[in-house]
């Protein structure tokens, strides 16, 4: 079963750009049709950016905010609408939609919006030592030029509109493809900053699949900025390292949940819950392993699947869980689950297709007596599935969150806030959140990005805002450009002198204070 198709060759006229039939995950119905934008689409539409990206940044930092403003409210306005595209093609129940999608994109605009004016000021920075009496120094944020994003399918318009946002109002042009299984979600990027009054030319949508994707990484942009798997991340890092342009790759997870002994155990199987099956369980930093202290260990099981068994799939009214979004993720949620009950893993509750329904959809699923010889502890699950495992004390848990070759996100649950955040920042992950599900993309202050294989870079805080701008060092000499003594010629007194000099700077107590 696909729900993306080539559209036959034979069907098209001659000449024409490639075709792919679209159909719905929550139904297989067909939905729609797109056409592949090829490399001289690209090149083409890098053109006009390039030309349209030089009054863009000659424009102040609060006009561009502005324009975030009033796409705000554009967003405000046509929600429903836009909802409605995103259920459309991805099958997310009404409110993941409304939360992960809409309430995160309108957050990150009134975020930006409010603080790039003061995040992209050009500031002075003390230098250090005796080099501040000779010169100045200023640190002037420049926008980058083009940025191409690239965007995955289980977040389709908010990891599409938050990279542009942040790109935009730092003063570049963006190229945006979204993904081929929901790029009408993608395209809304573009409805939204158009009607919002953004320059025609900075801001391009161009549908397409890896190869469109591929050829916008090779196109001559300035900076990648990626979000999806850690293959594709793997290539376009490659491509970019090629071409001397910096990226942002923000990648797979496996985030751990540690249960301690001491937790509010309703609020811990509340969050399993929430971290495990929020989007079906697509979501980069969704909970995907789950190891509770032994003293802990029963009642939290119990808990866990009681409110488990009662989530509601469904396609249409109210309900939680809602189907895959990509056939292929759906094989392999099927394919750790198999692995690990082969491996003796018990299923107490889901464990498989949804019989009910036609579309791509996979029970809630809790799994106990799971180790880490199986996938479902190691690789990337991406769907409604919660392995728990029983450990002894929290150092066990500790070795095992960290035994993994992902570092995205991770919770601590425990009463003790010190101590919480003593096991939090012993864990090997970008971000982790103590007593939450993870909320870390959320906290749009805090850098997000992943360690090991779950990326390179951040996409959200200062960091990530900074990361479309090339921070320009401007060092002004006090002196007024008189000869000093670094200059030719060299000479043996001189560099006696500079001996001394240092001997002076350095060699005594003082230095604590020139330094
Ligand atoms: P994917 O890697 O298959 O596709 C992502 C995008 O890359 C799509 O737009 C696709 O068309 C494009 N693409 C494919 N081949 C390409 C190529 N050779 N060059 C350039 N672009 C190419 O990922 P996906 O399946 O769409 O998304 C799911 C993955 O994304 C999961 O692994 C998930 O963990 C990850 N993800 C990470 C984050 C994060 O913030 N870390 C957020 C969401 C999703």
């Amino acid at each position: 079963m696909a729900i993306v198709t080539p559209v036959p060759a034979a069907e098209l006229p001659a000449g024409a750009r490639r075709r792919l039939r679209l159909a719905s995950p929550a139904t297989l119905e067909p939905i729609d049709e797109i056409e592949v934008a090829n490399a001289a689409d690209v090149a083409a539409a890098l053109a006009r950016a390039r030309k349209a990206q030089v009054a863009w940044a000659a424009t102040p930092v609060a006009e561009r905010a502005k324009v975030l403003w009033r796409a705000l409210d554009v967003l405000l306005a046509r929600m429903d609408e836009y909802i409605a595209v995103v259920q459309r093609e991805s099958g997310k129940p009404r409110t993941d939609a409304l939360m992960i999608e809409m309430f995160a994109a309108c957050d990150s605009l009134a975020h930006f919006a409010k603080r790039a004016e003061r995040m992209l000021k050009p500031r002075k920075q003390r230098l250090h030592g005796v080099l501040a009496l000779a010169k100045s120094l200023r640190l002037v944020p420049r926008p980058l030029g083009v940025v191409g994003v690239i965007s995955p399918w289980n977040g389709p318009f908010v990891l599409s509109v938050n990279p542009v946002i942040q790109a935009v109002v730092a003063g570049n042009a963006v190229l945006l493809k979204p993904s081929e299984v929901t790029p009408r979600s993608g395209e809304l990027v573009g409805k939204l900053f158009a009607e919002a009054g953004l320059p025609d030319g900075v801001l391009h949508v161009l549908l397409g699949d890896g190869e469109t994707g591929a050829a916008l990484v090779e196109s001559g942009v300035d900076k990648v900025s990626f979000t999806g798997s850690v293959s594709t991340g793997r290539k376009v890092g490659e491509s970019c390292a090629r071409r001397l342009v910096p990226c942002t790759l923000e990648l797979g997870g496996k985030d751990p949940m540690i249960v301690c002994a001491d937790a509010d155990l309703d609020r811990a199987a509340g969050g399993a819950l929430a971290g495990a099956f929020f989007n079906a369980g697509q979501i980069c930093f969704s909970t995907e392993r789950v190891y509770v202290v032994d003293a802990a260990y029963d009642e939290f099981v119990r808990r866990v699947v009681e409110r488990t068994k009662a989530l509601r799939q469904g396609a249409s009214g109210e309900f939680e869980i809602g189907p895959m979004i990509w056939p292929r993720q759906l094989e392999i949620v099927e394919q750790h689950v198999a692995d690990a009950v082969a491996k003796g893993a018990k299923v107490l509750t889901g464990g498989r297709r949804n019989p009910a329904l036609p579309g791509l959809y996979f029970e809630p699923t809790v799994l106990v007596d799971v180790h880490h010889d199986m996938a479902i502890l190691r690789e990337e699950t991406f769907g409604p599935v919660l392995p728990i495992v029983r450990v002894r004390d929290e150092e066990e848990a500790l070795r095992l969150a960290n035994d993994c070759r992902y570092g995205l996100g991770a919770t601590v649950w425990t009463r003790d806030g010190a101590k919480g955040l003593a096991l939090a920042t012993r864990i090997e992950s970008g971000s982790v959140c103590v007593n939450d599900m993870t909320m870390t993309y959320g906290a749009l202050e805090a850098p997000f990005g992943g360690r090991k294989e779950s990326g390179v870079g951040f996409v959200n805080g200062p960091e990530s805002l900074l990361g479309y701008c090339h921070v320009q060092a401007v060092l002004v000499d006090r002196m007024g450009g008189r000869q000093t003594a670094s200059h030719f010629p060299y000479s043996a007194a001189k560099d006696a002198g500079m001996q001394k000099f240092m001997r002076f700077l350095w060699g005594t107590p003082l230095r604590k204070w020139v330094s």
